[in-house]
């Protein structure tokens, strides 16, 4: 029987140190390995191509998500650019969900759509005569977010894989927002998982960095053939301080997930809310999903603010314990407006946010302080 997911988090790829003892994994500099003859090397030669802090987290990761494979980038953006380069190519057509982290469908509508002749639809993906209708022959990715950034959508992973897969297409997950802790998409039959390790696997709004996890060795080589040539890595400190995270994750994710829930139940009795969008509340759309697919439902609520874009503006100002901020998925609470900041670049597209939405990353805080705190917020707008 292999090991839990929380002794998995803290052991996988970080014996201690050979040489030290060290139990934690050390940060390797070091760009360039000695090699005791030509190309005879300890597996390391060059630190673009692997760095041993590096691969550790990538040990970790990927074990974490039930992966054979993984890769760590620089970014989260980083990660999808390589994801997208390795399975699209001129003509091909991605399926975007019809909400998405901004900087994706920048990537897919801005960067491959006008530089690598990529073509791009977007469609609600848990409407199966939708997807029909709108895939194409030259489909060949379909990108799900679940839940989705910024409205909590919830996309069942084993439909929409079994799906595309009919057709030939291949399914990437950014599993961002549920971390491997809640969701596991590779078993639910996805082929790539990809994720912002900023948020909540580094965990602490100090670290910037991408993963990309998968099963299937031809493409993991091809993958690190594209980490390597194109040398988005992620660097030496950030792998460690994204393994520092990882290592607390399961226990940061029950408490950010009880949190969310107490916001969550708070929000929907104030007469300033017009609508709770969080996966927990039996009405929220992709509820039964939620429950089918995930642990728990994770630390993301949004909203519609009753009084419309001037309310949402006026609220993510007032409170004092949620800072106005981009990101997510840290110890501390944040709150932002999406069609103004993290999806800006959504505007005028299918994609395009409601403006009375806010939307919460909902921390490790007191409980009661939080609610008390948009209470305030809230209570003020009135
Ligand atoms: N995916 C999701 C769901 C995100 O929210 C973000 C960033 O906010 C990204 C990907 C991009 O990650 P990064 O900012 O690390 O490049």
């Amino acid at each position: 029987m292999s090991d839990g997911f929380e002794t998995r988090a803290v052991h996988v790829g970080q014996d201690p140190d050979p040489v030290t003892g060290a139990v934690v994994t050390p940060i390797t500099l070091a760009t360039t390995f000695a090699q005791a003859g030509v190309n005879d090397h300890t597996g390391f030669e060059y630190a673009r191509t692997a760095n041993p802090t590096r691969q550790a987290l990538e040990r970790c990761v990927a074990s974490l998500e039930g992966a054979a494979h993984g890769s760590a980038f620089a970014s989260g953006m980083a990660a999808e650019d390589t994801v997208l380069r390795a399975l699209t190519g001129p003509g091909d057509h991605v399926m975007l969900p019809l909400d998405a982290y901004g900087g994706t469908f920048r990537l897919v509508a801005r960067v491959m759509g006008e530089t690598a002749g990529v073509t791009w639809s977007a469609a609600d993906l848990s409407d199966t005569a939708q997807l029909a209708e709108r895939w194409r022959d030259e489909t060949r990715v379909v990108w799900v977010e679940t839940p989705t950034n910024p409205l909590l959508t919830c996309v069942d992973i084993s439909a929409v894989a079994s799906f595309a897969h009919d057709r030939g297409a291949r399914v990437v997950v950014d599993n961002t927002f549920a971390t491997p802790y809640l969701q596991q998409p590779l078993a639910a039959g996805a082929d790539v998982v990809v994720h912002s390790t900023t948020k909540y696997l580094g965990g602490h709004s100090d670290v910037l960095g991408g993963f990309v996890a998968l099963n299937d060795p031809e493409l993991a080589d091809r993958f690190a053939f594209l980490q390597n040539a194109v040398g988005a890595v992620a660097s030496p400190f950030d792998c460690y301080l994204v393994l520092r995270g990882v290592k607390t994750l399961a226990v940061r994710m029950e408490r950010h997930c009880d949190n969310a829930r107490v916001v969550a139940a708070m929000l929907g009795q104030h007469p300033a809310v017009e609508r709770v969008l969080y996966p927990g509340l039996p009405g929220h759309p992709g509820h039964a999903v939620a429950v089918r697919q995930m642990r728990d439902f994770g630390g993301m609520v949004s909203f519609l603010a009753a009084g419309g874009e001037d309310a949402a503006l006026a609220l993510v100002t007032k409170t004092r314990l949620f800072t106005l901020a981009e990101s997510l998925g840290a110890v501390e609470s944040l709150i932002e407006h999406p069609a103004r900041m993290t999806h800006a670049s959504v505007a005028d597209s299918p994609l395009a946010v409601d403006p009375a939405l806010v939307r919460l990353s909902v921390g490790l805080e007191t409980a009661d302080d939080l609610v008390a705190d948009l209470q305030a917020a809230l209570d003020a707008l009135a």
